[in-house]
C-alpha cells in the first residue's frame, strides 16, 4: 500500500517541484489544498529548521498523516543574510513575488557584492511530534534585472553561474538537479526506504475496539 504524506503548503511551484523530483516512490503526495481548510501555522521561528518543523508537525498532528515541510529562502551576502526567513514576506505582508523582487533590486542598487545562497530545510513529521530534517544549498549571484518566466519566488533574480542562466531559465528538471530544494530531496530519495519504514514504526497504532456482541 502506498503511504501517504501531506505536504504543509498550498505553494503550487513548491508542490509541482517536490512531486516531480519524489515520483517513482510507494508514496502519494498530497497538499493542503487536498483537505479543508486548517488553521495557518505562523511562521515566526527564527531559522528554516524551527518553521519547517513547526508547519510539519502541526500538519501531521491536525490532519493524522505524516507530513513533510518545506521552508526556505534567499540568503543574499549584501543584506547581512536577509531576506531569509522572511522571503516570502520580504516586500511586506500581501505582496506578490514581484514586489519581492522589485524590493531586492532597489536594497541591492548600491551594492557590488551580489552573492546569494537559496537555503531549505526539510522536516518530516509524524502526529506524535518525531521529525526527520534535511538540508540543502545552492550558491549564485542576484542578476541585476528578473530574466526568465519558469518558476517562482525569486528565480528569475538567481543567476546560477554554472549554467550560466537564472532558475527562472531552467526546466523543472534542471532546476532540482541543483537547486536547495532538489539537493535536500535527493538526500531524502536516497533515504526513502529507511523513511518509510520510520514513518511505519512512528505513526500512532490504533487498536480494534471489541463491542459486546458484535466485531467492528
Ligand atoms: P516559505 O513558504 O516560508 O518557505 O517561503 C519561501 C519563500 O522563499 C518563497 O515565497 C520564495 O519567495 C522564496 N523561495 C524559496 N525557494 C525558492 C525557489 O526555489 N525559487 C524562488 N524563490 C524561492
Amino acid at each position: 500500500m502506498k503511504q501517504i504524506i501531506v505536504l504543509a503548503t498550498t505553494n503550487k511551484g513548491k508542490t509541482r517541484e517536490i512531486q516531480e523530483l519524489l515520483q517513482g516512490f510507494p508514496i502519494i503526495i498530497k497538499n493542503l489544498a487536498d483537505f479543508g481548510p486548517i488553521p495557518e501555522v505562523i511562521e515566526d521561528g527564527e531559522t528554516f529548521d524551527d518553521n519547517a518543523y513547526k508547519k510539519a508537525s502541526f500538519t501531521a498532528r491536525v490532519l493524522g498523516y505524516p507530513a513533510m515541510a518545506d521552508d526556505s529562502g534567499i540568503c543574499v551576502q549584501a543584506l547581512d543574510g536577509a531576506p531569509g526567513v522572511y522571503s516570502a514576506r520580504y516586500a511586506g505582508k500581501n505582496t506578490t513575488d514581484a514586489d519581492n523582487v522589485k524590493k531586492m533590486l532597489d536594497d541591492l542598487k548600491s551594492h557590488e557584492n551580489r552573492n546569494a545562497a537559496f537555503k531549505c530545510v526539510i522536516s518530516i513529521a509524524v502526529p506524535t511530534g518525531a521529525a526527520l530534517t534535511y538540508e540543502g544549498e545552492c550558491k549564485g549571484i542576484i542578476a541585476h534585472k528578473p530574466i526568465g518566466d519558469n518558476g517562482f519566488g525569486y528565480d528569475p533574480l538567481f543567476f546560477y553561474p554554472k549554467l550560466n542562466k537564472t532558475f527562472a531559465q531552467l526546466t523543472i528538471e534542471e532546476k532540482g538537479r541543483v537547486s536547495h530544494r532538489g539537493l535536500a530531496l535527493k538526500q531524502i530519495a536516497a533515504e526513502m526506504d529507511k523513511i518509510i519504514e520510520w514513518i511505519d514504526i512512528n505513526m500512532p497504532k490504533f487498536q480494534q475496539v471489541e463491542c459486546k456482541g458484535s466485531k467492528l
